[in-house]
């Protein structure tokens, strides 16, 4: 057992330091156009983050140095795609961008039908709409926020299936994002096969940190779903990503391209969801894709009345065309490299620091532990939440809060939720920042780290009713 941790471990390091055949993850562009951000003092910062009660969503953009909030709708579009702006078609029906988005998820994707939506949570509504009915359960690996939503309110019932592992900071699994199939077949045993739609299987897990799902639990989990007919619909936003992981991580894999990979985990699936926001690099838009005539039918329809007619589906006929492009090139082996090479590049320097981070490291961002970094505070004094403010202080670098404040409060008793990731969630945008700007932020979380015996926490001076972590104020504890 421990051979086998040392094994893993030595694996995901290899991935994060050889990158096989070549010498280094270096960016496969060059910049042509940029976009001036702005230095700031420490006392403007403080003075910043102070008007923004401690919370870093209530940062104005033009405040922020180098901004790791998401990586959702924030990447660099190519100068193609930018090209393909231009070459909108904007006709209300039959646009020649929207055969052109068919086209490119036919190619890659391999789904037969596309519905356009206007981000991924219009292609979760329809799909949970058509397809879950009042008492359903949804099994997935690990829920997302909108995607779990958007179940509950179509009358389903989401439940957890993923790994033990994925819920520990510190477990080496390579595949985190796995399916847990005794606890899969468990429920469908409980609650009947026809209680159950679907399975909810998304890739590169965000909630969990983005970690992968391997194509061998994924062919299991097909096998398995088959023997009870129920179909899978797959959450693709970081497909390629995972895919990237697999290529590395995978035996089997290695001599595969991530484009061969992630046709390869469409096919094993019956229909996706996507964000287009993430993988292939525009700044709003989405889809439905299915394999299913029936079913297709009924989400065209569906997405008339809520999205749009479906050949535009909320989106322009511009932005339909600039992500054709962003899907073609989200597969690109030297991108993908890159993309998640810059991530790991950050994650395995803050980790020889010494740094407390969640391994192994994810696909779209480093993940701190708050928890192992300010050990001296209670989750009361909200951690993560003062560990991103700190940072930002320190530099100017914005991130994001999960733990405690994301958590909310138990609805029965007014608690707080005290979970078991308090994290503070470094997100790195698609080919936005460089090798100096991550020097940056690994310079400034290890400052911080320095004199962290220093920080005092924070106390709650208003909370909003839900979704408190977007607009909650704190203050600084003495
Ligand atoms: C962002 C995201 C969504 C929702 O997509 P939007 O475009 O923000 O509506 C769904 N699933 C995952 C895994 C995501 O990261």
């Amino acid at each position: 057992m421990i051979g086998d941790i040392i094994e893993i471990r030595a694996g995901i390091l290899r991935t994060m330091t050889t990158p096989k055949k070549r010498r280094s993850w270096a960016e496969p562009f060059k910049i042509k156009m940029v976009e001036p951000v702005f230095m700031t003092t420490r006392e403007q910062r403080q003075k910043a983050i102070e008007e923004a009660g401690f919370n870093t969503f209530l940062l104005r953009s033009e405040d922020v140095y180098i901004d790791l909030l998401t990586d959702s709708g924030t990447s660099a579009m190519s100068d193609r795609q930018w090209a393909g702006i231009l070459l909108g078609d904007e006709a209300y029906a039959g646009s020649r961008n929207f055969y052109n988005l068919e086209e490119a998820i036919q190619k890659y994707y391999g789904y037969k039908y596309v519905v356009p939506t206007h981000q991924g949570r219009g292609a979760e509504h329809i799909i949970s709409r058509i397809m879950i009915k009042d008492g359903d359960y949804i099994p997935g690996n690990m829920y997302f926020t909108t995607t779990k939503l958007h179940q509950e309110l179509a009358g389903g019932r989401f439940v957890d299936v993923i790994i033990d592992e994925a819920h520990d900071p510190d477990n080496w699994h390579p595949f985190k994002g796995n399916i847990d199939l005794d606890k899969l077949e468990a429920l469908i045993k409980k609650v009947g096969a026809e209680k159950i739609p679907y399975v909810a299987m998304a890739t590169a897990v965000n909630m969990a940190g983005g970690q992968p799902i391997s194509l061998e639990n994924l062919k299991a989990t097909r096998e398995l779903t088959q023997k009870y007919g129920i179909p899978i619909i797959h959450d693709m936003t970081r497909v390629a990503e995972n895919a990237y992981m697999i290529q590395q991580n995978e035996d089997g894999y290695h001599d595969k391209s991530v484009e061969e990979i992630v046709r390869e985990i469409c096919d094993l699936t019956d229909g996706a969801t996507m964000s287009a926001k993430k993988d292939p690099m525009v700044n709003i838009g989405g889809f439905l894709a299915l394999n299913d005539e029936k079913l297709f039918d009924e989400a065209r329809n569906m997405v008339v009345i809520y999205e749009g007619l479906h050949t535009y589906g909320g989106m322009a006929g511009r932005d339909m065309e600039a992500l054709a492009i962003g899907i073609a090139e989200s597969v690109q082996s030297d991108h993908i490299r890159a993309r998640v090479g810059q991530v790991h590049y950050l994650g395995r320097r803050l980790t020889e620091d010494g740094v407390p981070v969640v391994q192994p490291i994810g696909t779209h961002g480093v993940f701190l532990n708050a928890k192992r970094f300010l050990p001296h505070l209670s989750q009361d004094k909200f951690p993560a939440q003062t560990l991103a403010s700190e940072i930002y202080i320190d530099s100017g670098v914005r991130s994001m809060e999960r733990g405690v404040v994301s958590a909310g409060r138990d609805a029965e008793t007014g608690d707080h939720h005290y979970p078991e990731l308090e994290l503070v969630r470094l997100t790195i945008p698609r080919r936005v920042y460089t090798m100096a700007h991550m020097h940056v932020v690994e310079e400034s979380v290890q400052a911080v780290y320095e004199n962290r015996d220093k920080i005092k926490g924070l106390e709650m001076i208003y909370e909003p009713k839900h979704l408190r972590f977007f607009q909650a104020r704190f203050r600084k504890l003495s």
